[in-house]
């Protein structure tokens, strides 16, 4: 503390560089605070600093296993950020002069670089904007927000109460809920599930805007009788719910009547979901991906031949390229390239599916006898046969899925019912004229690629780095993420960012699935702080699935890549 505070003496008013002389370590008594990166100027990205407590005072059941511990964290990042909006006064001076920031946590649970709970200790990251008066060193705001404001942030937000701020009751609700749906996704293979829906559950969103649960009017859900099933959590105990078994789920109803609603709390269900949520038990296959129409996405090499032969011109789609995909091209790259990373559920959305690729009615069929694409419908029985890909489809519009749907999901009013039976009578009673061609579907081929196509120059150095949720800047190219539904954070993006870098700078040929994994494993097992840049301090990144990885990793231009 004294260290600090007789270096801030010296440098006040001194220029801006003098504030290098706080790198490195500084006891502050109650916690060691870790300059990791000091900024140029106060208009730089700002300072990253670690926080570490000296002794960790939470129960060791909090985090005594590697799910608990995620959660713990995930509750302790949440919590500094909560005491920084109310400590932290921000904005004192030029720039980010004042201003304190710890990474920005979604509504999903995940390993993040934020926090680290260890037996002995706990670890906070974060970043601090420097205090200026102009460009030189503001030593009195600095040592407001060092000494009196940061010391505040720890106490209300990593120490437990009563000394300290943290609800240790809240802290533990929140990681055995947590604990509960980690639990639950691991039963649904044994139950023959890909998905589970509780009681209760509240799944439409605020807006479209925000990922924060319907506050009025939301009409919980309740599980039709015949898909009701009871699981039972270590912590919840006994839960029911509606169980979305294998094979071919439709999802059917007017529209407005909540069909998106629930297949998107399906998309997310991969992850664990904060308390509070209202899809805290809405848990989905782990590896489940939510495929779409992308038209103008590039796509290199990949076998899209399941889906559509051979294209005008003898063009063959075993080994299928474009910088600018159509819509149905695109939802069948994305649904080839989802099974070569692995998958056991495909989740559709008629509002976001080229029609085309969804379905081909008997006119168009019998009109039109050179059509490459074999569509969506004719595939989806196949795949679960075949391959063992479930799928749950919304439909509001075209009834000829009912022909090749094990179950009937009717969604009325928000409320579902089971709608099998009848639509077995509505079959009955409509017949199609031309019976549905259903042919075995092989996998496609894994691709390889050529990571040294990859290229992070830009000017003299090179890049790769995640712009918000959405985009990743790999030297001069621009990936544009946004049709990747279940990224969840911007961590995620960065992580993969780091990823694609250490590949392109490593440059070989390798199996897009294997590096994936190849990758993931070394994550977890050397933790998210090894895509780190600098020594101390990761910066902001949290744990993508091998789904994500994969697909941003397909979105690259141009990327050489080959069966
Ligand atoms: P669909 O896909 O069937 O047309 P959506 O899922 O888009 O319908 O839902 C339409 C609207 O209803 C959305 O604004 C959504 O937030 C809202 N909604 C969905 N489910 C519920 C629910 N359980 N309770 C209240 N509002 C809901
Ligand atoms: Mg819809």
């Amino acid at each position: 503390m004294q260290r600090l505070g007789a270096t801030l003496d010296r440098i006040d008013r001194k220029g801006y560089g003098a504030y290098r002389d706080l790198s490195g370590t500084h006891d502050l008594g109650h916690f060691v605070l870790f300059m990791d990166r000091v900024q140029r100027d106060p208009f730089a990205p700002p300072s990253l600093i670690r926080i570490r407590t000296k002794v960790n005072p939470f129960d060791p059941t909090l985090f005594g296993n590697s799910v608990r511990r995620v959660a713990f964290e995930d509750f302790l990042t949440r919590s500094v950020e909560r005491e920084i909006r109310r400590v932290v006064r921000g904005n004192r001076g030029s720039g980010g002069s004042g201003r304190v920031e710890i990474q920005r946590a979604s509504q999903v649970v995940l390993p993040r670089t934020s926090m680290v709970v260890e037996p002995g200790y706990v670890e906070a990251r974060m970043a601090v904007g420097l205090p200026a008066r102009g460009r030189s060193v503001d030593a009195s705001a600095a040592r407001t927000v060092l000494l009196e404001e940061l010391p505040e942030v720890v106490r209300r937000g990593l120490d437990p109460a009563p000394e300290g701020g943290v609800d240790v009751e809240r802290a533990k609700l929140h990681v055995e809920s947590v604990e509960d749906a980690d639990h639950l996704r691991g039963l649904l293979p044994g139950l023959g599930l890909v998905a589970f829906v509780a009681d209760g559950a509240v799944l439409p969103r605020e807006s479209g805007a925000s990922d924060r649960p319907l506050r009025e009017g939301a009409v919980p859900f309740g599980s039709p009788e015949e898909h009701r099933v009871e699981v039972e959590l270590p912590n919840k105990g006994v839960v029911s719910g509606m169980g979305v078994a294998e094979g071919v789920t439709l999802v059917v109803g007017g529209g407005f009547h909540g069909k998106s609603t629930l297949l998107s709390a399906l998309s997310w269900g991969v992850y664990d979901h904060v308390p509070g949520d209202g899809r805290e038990l809405v848990v989905t296959r782990g590896d489940a991906v939510k495929v779409r129409a992308e038209d103008g996405r590039s796509v290199s090499g990949v076998d899209i031949s399941a889906m559509i032969g051979d294209l005008p011109g003898g063009r063959t789609t075993k080994d299928f390229s474009t910088p600018n995909a159509s819509g149905s091209t695109s939802q069948a790259a994305n649904i080839a390239e989802a099974i070569e990373v692995g998958t056991s559920l495909l989740l559709v959305d008629e509002d976001t599916s080229a029609t085309n690729f969804m379905i081909r009615d008997e006119r168009m069929r019998e009109l039109v006898r050179r059509e490459p694409i074999s569509p969506f419908i004719d595939l989806v029985r196949p795949l679960h046969r075949s391959l063992g890909v479930s799928t749950v489809v919304v439909v509001g519009g075209v009834g000829d899925y009912l022909d090749v749907a094990d179950r009937v999901i009717l969604l009325e009013d928000y409320a579902p019912s089971d709608a099998t039976p009848r639509s077995r009578e509505v079959t009955k009673r409509f017949p199609l004229r031309a019976p549905l061609t259903q042919r075995a579907v092989r996998p496609p081929r894994e691709r390889a690629i050529d990571t040294s196509s990859i290229n992070l120059r830009r000017g003299k150095r090179q890049t790769a780095r995640g712009r918000g949720l959405h985009t990743i800047e790999l030297g001069r190219e621009r990936v544009d993420l946004s049709y990747l539904e279940q990224l969840a954070e911007a961590g995620q993006t960065e992580a993969v960012a780091r990823i694609i870098r250490e590949w392109a700078t490593a440059g070989e040929v390798r199996g897009v699935g294997e590096l994936v994994r190849e990758a993931l494993a070394s994550v977890s097992e050397k933790g998210l702080d090894s895509l780190g840049n600098y020594r101390g301090h990761p910066g902001e990144m949290s744990l993508p699935r091998a789904q994500e990885v994969a697909a941003a990793t397909n979105r690259v231009r141009p990327l050489r890549a080959a069966p």
